[in-house]
């Protein structure tokens, strides 16, 4: 699901930090997900980053780390500074650190720039103009301006996740990862395929809605 240059980044930066990957996976696409669960999951209910990323991650952290003594490295910086506080709040007996979010304190360009300084190239999906690099720059919790940059960057990427969605809705019914507000302001689904065709007729979108993401970081405790 994920972009393919984001394994060549990690590759990378797993080599020059010296600290191997440990893969932790349900070996399951968001998409099968929703359709083994009857449901497309959207920003209100992601349960993708529930059952795929969040609980795979707390269970291996209660399996392989040792409250008080393991230190669990963030990667969160300081304009998220928020999330991390939470964190600690709610994981007290946990050691959370979050480098990015200490000084010297950079800016995303400034750590773009320091990454190609040392020899590596940032995964490409940020080049591309996506503001995270999760599952390929698609994401259950996007808005509309994100899935109009992947249309517009990888039309193919965003045909098949409009073909996963349509197939779906045969099975499942009216549920959408996008939502619309038009007519009486109330929410109602957008499809993929709805939203493709009125961008290629040049009507207009919500180009100040690029959602959220962040999935894999709400640790919980049981
Ligand atoms: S990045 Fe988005 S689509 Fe992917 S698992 Fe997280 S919430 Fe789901």
């Amino acid at each position: 699901m994920e972009d393919e240059d984001l394994y060549r980044f990690n590759a990378e930066a797993s080599k020059f930090l010296g600290v191997p990957i440990i893969r932790i996976s349900k070996e399951m696409t968001p998409w099968e997900l929703f359709a083994e669960r009857g449901m497309i999951g959207n920003s209100r209910h992601p349960i993708c980053s529930i059952l795929l990323k969040r609980e795979p991650l707390d269970l291996w952290r209660r399996e392989h780390c040792l409250e008080f003594t393991t230190t669990l490295y963030i990667g969160i910086d300081w304009t998220e500074e928020h999330r991390l506080r939470d964190m600690r709040q709610r994981m007290p007996t946990w050691r959370i650190e979050a480098p990015m979010c200490e000084e010297p304190l950079w800016d995303k360009c400034r750590m773009l720039d320091e990454l190609r300084a040392i020899g590596i190239e940032p995964p490409r999906l940020y080049s591309f103009g996506f503001p995270h690099n999760n599952c390929g720059g698609f994401c259950v919790k996007a808005g509309q301006a994100q899935f109009a940059q992947l249309l517009k960057r990888m039309p193919e990427r965003y045909r098949w996740h409009e073909e996963q969605e349509e197939k779906l809705r045969a099975q499942v019914g009216d549920f959408s990862v996008l939502t619309d507000r038009r007519g009486d302001g109330k929410k109602k689904p957008l499809t993929l395929k709805t939203f493709r065709e009125r961008i290629e007729a040049g009507e207009s979108f919500d180009r100040h809605d690029w959602g959220g993401c962040g999935c894999a970081l709400s640790f919980s405790e049981p």
